[in-house]
């Protein structure tokens, strides 16, 4: 369902596990990531963080949180961590040296979390972009205990330009989850606390959402409050309307966009259009919103609700690269 690096998990729910202490076979596999520990680099090996990890017995995918060390120990751990395939995190010091400390541990192989605590930053979205150049797989964020603010917080930051994000939420029901993932977050992460009979219906009802509508994060609309991916739904803009915002966010002008649209949607499944608002899938809208000419389209060509909205979110990944 989702591949960070070298790692394939099967749902976007991470269990975060800072003392191994509970009995992480109660998620029975239900997470698709597992994070061990927070292990203190001035204190342990990496030949001890493999041992913690080969003492766990899961189907979930496996990494570890670290804190500490010198370069060299960052690199060695980094080392351990491709080999054995395990997602390291990192919580680095933010100086003005992280970008290197990240391309360094990057080179060792590993595929790299950067752990982040937001109130220790002053410009978060720098900070995202940095971290993005530098070559980070994943920026995981603490926004517990901040309420409607979180989304909002995502969505600047994805908006920025950011490595896939793996946001710490608070998460109660589907909507909650659907709230941060729906802003641009790739993961969210949990506690070893969260009930493992809550976390397994969650993470099932994630992946039921993703076959059935094709991308499990898809954005809303622009002038629903959607993050920039959003554009992927956007009419033509012939008309004010947060399109325009969103264009300036990405420096194109109207004209470029429909330019890039069209280019992009060119002998794909996305081009035709006969009987839609604008001849063309390329501005239709979410599979979510009912549209009867749309489907018509769709039904036309054979293309089924979730394969329009994979080809739509490969059109979002293009319109943002190009
Ligand atoms: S272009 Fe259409 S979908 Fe996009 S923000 Fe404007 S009205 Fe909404
Ligand atoms: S045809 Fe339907 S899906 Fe396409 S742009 Fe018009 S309202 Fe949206």
């Amino acid at each position: 369902m989702l591949k960070i690096g070298y790692m394939n998990l099967d749902d976007p729910v991470a269990i975060i596990s800072p003392n191994g202490s509970r009995n992480l076979g109660s998620f029975n596999g239900s997470a698709g990531l597992i994070m061990l520990g927070r292990f203190n680099l001035d204190e342990v090996t990496p030949s001890e963080i493999k041992m913690a990890m080969d003492q766990r017995r899961t189907r979930s995918a496996l990494g570890f949180s670290t804190v500490g060390g010198k370069l060299e120990d960052l690199t060695e751990t980094a080392k351990m961590a491709a080999q054995e395939g395990r997602l390291m995190e990192v919580e680095l010091p933010l100086t003005d040296g992280t970008a290197d400390l990240v391309k360094a541990i990057k080179n060792s192989g590993a595929t790299l979390s950067v752990r982040v605590k937001p109130d220790a930053v002053e410009d978060l979205r720098s900070l995202a972009r940095e971290l993005k150049e530098a070559g980070a797989d994943l920026l995981h964020l603490d926004l517990r205990g901040l309420g409607p603010m979180a989304p909002k917080i995502v969505k600047k930051i994805s908006d920025g330009g950011a490595p896939p994000l793996m946001i710490r939420c608070d998460v109660g029901d589907f909507q909650d989850a659907r709230n941060i993932l729906s802003m641009g977050a790739d993961m969210i992460s949990l506690s070893d606390d969260a009930d493992p009979e809550f976390v397994a219906w969650l993470t099932e009802t994630l992946k039921k959402f993703h076959d059935l509508v094709g991308w499990y994060n898809a954005p809303k609309h622009i002038c629903s409050g959607g993050d920039l991916r959003g554009m992927a739904f956007c009419c033509p803009p012939v008309k004010n309307c947060p399109l325009l915002g969103a264009l300036k966010k990405v420096g194109i002008s109207p004209e470029e966009f429909v330019d890039r649209k069209l280019a992009l949607t060119r002998g794909t499944p996305l081009e035709p259009g006969d009987g839609t608002c604008f001849g063309s899938l390329a501005w239709c809208c979410k599979i979510t919103k009912p549209c009867f000419m749309r489907d018509a389209v769709l039904d036309r060509h054979g293309i089924a609700p979730d394969e329009y909205m994979r080809l739509k979110k490969k059109l979002s990944e293009d319109l943002l690269k190009a």
